[in-house]
């Protein structure tokens, strides 16, 4: 019987041989970048390399998904390994789409290639046979929360029901087999150094909001119109009014954006369109933000008589990672690249589907370096591969040893003692309730 040191040798063995192949691979992906629910290229080019691999995989799941599965030497349960399909857009991007703006300005290009990495790595014949349970690989579609307008209308074409990737797998039973789950993402951040555990992520509710108000010619006869652009104007200056009363330690986001903001320069506008996160570490919190931007948003229309329509739609739950699974990771990311280099970041203030994971089961959501730049901008490029995608690929593959190897008796401890906040049947009836559409007039 092979030590997990040993079963970690032959993983990294392999993960290193394959290292040209998996740098190229993200490589590919960063070069035909794709946003969340449009992912067709990559999905198929991860279709082919699950085909190339041996393992058997469904696909088209919340439109672009996958599903691959390996099966351990023995009974045990079930770990999912994700990677994100889904790109940004950022025009200005080195490496964006010259057509769409799309851009890999998050790093997710490396997450499909680690993923694929440590599916290689566990299915050997030096290491499979020697894991309990089975390995779940997945490639998630849209984790980034953009595109509302598109996603809304995928929402009322029957194609999806929530508008991120994981909810929808959540929605479609995907994950009811799954007992544990973990995905790298990579970092420029400096705290969280080569390799880093966080604690938890802001939640966050999205907003589309529209302003209607009555066209008239704005030079002739302003005083027959009604300004929608006034209402949402006097609408954001009240959410910012509401800023003083968020808790500090909450650390709620709310930004909008106009997404149309008149017809033409010579009439009153009469359609103003907006959307908006409103975040926060706790539901609780985001709930109470929430109800604060509805009462601005409905002042602003107030004041100058002029219509809001408001519809929330459910975006991320904040998430809360299983420090077991943290404790693991920080051993084996010591090991890789010496426990000077590992990070610790507390509490980031995005928001990420895993979240809505980590209401439903434990998850582990560590960070790899190798990014430079900011996070979502046009200067966030991968330097170092090697660490991003290699090292990445490696210490999410030591983790899973460490879970799954001896009988997964590691695994089987952190399920054991983890408390879920809800079934994925519960998450999926409290997702629904969150859901709103509501007119407001002042007559
Ligand atoms: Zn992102
Ligand atoms: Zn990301």
């Amino acid at each position: 019987m092979p030590t997990k040191a040993e079963l970690k040798d032959r993983a990294f063995a392999e993960i290193d041989r394959r290292a040209d192949e998996l740098v190229r691979l993200s490589q590919q992906i960063l070069a035909n970048p794709e946003p969340g629910f449009r992912e067709f290229k990559t999905a198929a080019l991860v279709g082919e390399k699950f085909g190339e691999m041996g393992v058997p995989f469904r696909s088209g799941l919340g439109m672009t998904g996958l599903r691959g599965e390996i099966i351990g030497g023995s009974d045990g349960p079930t770990m999912a390994i994700m990677g994100e399909l889904d790109s940004l857009i950022v025009n200005q991007h080195p490496h964006a789409n010259g057509e769409t703006g799309a851009a890999h300005a998050c790093g997710h290009h490396c997450q499909i290639a680690m993923m694929l990495g440590s599916t290689m790595a566990l299915m050997q014949e030096g290491v499979l046979p020697h894991l309990s349970g089975r390995i779940v690989s997945m490639a998630v579609p849209a984790e980034e929360y953009i595109e509302i307008e598109y996603r809304d209308g995928l929402r009322r074409d029957g194609k999806i029901e929530f508008l991120g990737g994981k909810p929808e797998f959540i929605r479609l039973g995907e994950f009811d087999d799954v007992h544990l789950a973990m995905m790298m993402h990579t970092t420029s951040t400096p705290i969280e150094k080569q390799l880093a555990t966080t604690g938890t992520n802001n939640g966050t509710v999205a907003k589309k909001i529209q302003f209607v108000g009555k066209g008239a010619h704005a030079g002739g006869s302003p005083h027959l119109g009604i300004n929608a652009l006034n209402a949402a104007t006097l609408a954001m200056t009240a959410i910012h009014f509401n800023r003083e009363t968020f808790v500090d330690t909450d650390t709620v986001r709310v930004h909008p954006i106009i997404t149309k903001g008149g017809e033409a320069v010579s009439a009153v506008p009469a359609d103003v369109r907006m959307e908006t996160f409103v975040r926060g570490k706790t539901l609780d919190a985001i709930m109470d933000a929430n109800r604060k931007v509805d009462r601005a948003l409905r002042a602003g229309a107030m004041a100058v008589g002029a219509t809001v329509n408001i519809q929330t739609i459910p975006g991320y739950l904040p998430m809360i990672q299983n420090s077991a699974m943290q404790e693991i990771f920080r051993a084996n990311a010591g090991t890789l690249v010496g426990s000077d280099n590992v990070g610790w970041n507390p509490h980031r203030t995005g928001s990420t589907d895993m979240g809505d994971v980590s209401a439903i089961m434990p998850v582990l959501h560590p960070y790899v370096g190798g990014a430079t730049g900011i996070g979502h901008g046009a200067d966030y490029v991968i330097q170092d591969y090697q660490l991003a995608v290699i090292t990445g690929a490696k210490a999410m593959t030591a983790t899973v040893i460490d879970l799954m190897a001896d009988g997964a008796e590691e695994a089987n401890r952190v399920v054991a003692n983890h408390r879920a906040d809800m079934t994925s049947r519960e998450y999926v009836n409290f997702m629904r309730t969150l859901a709103a559409e509501e007119s407001h007039t002042e007559g």
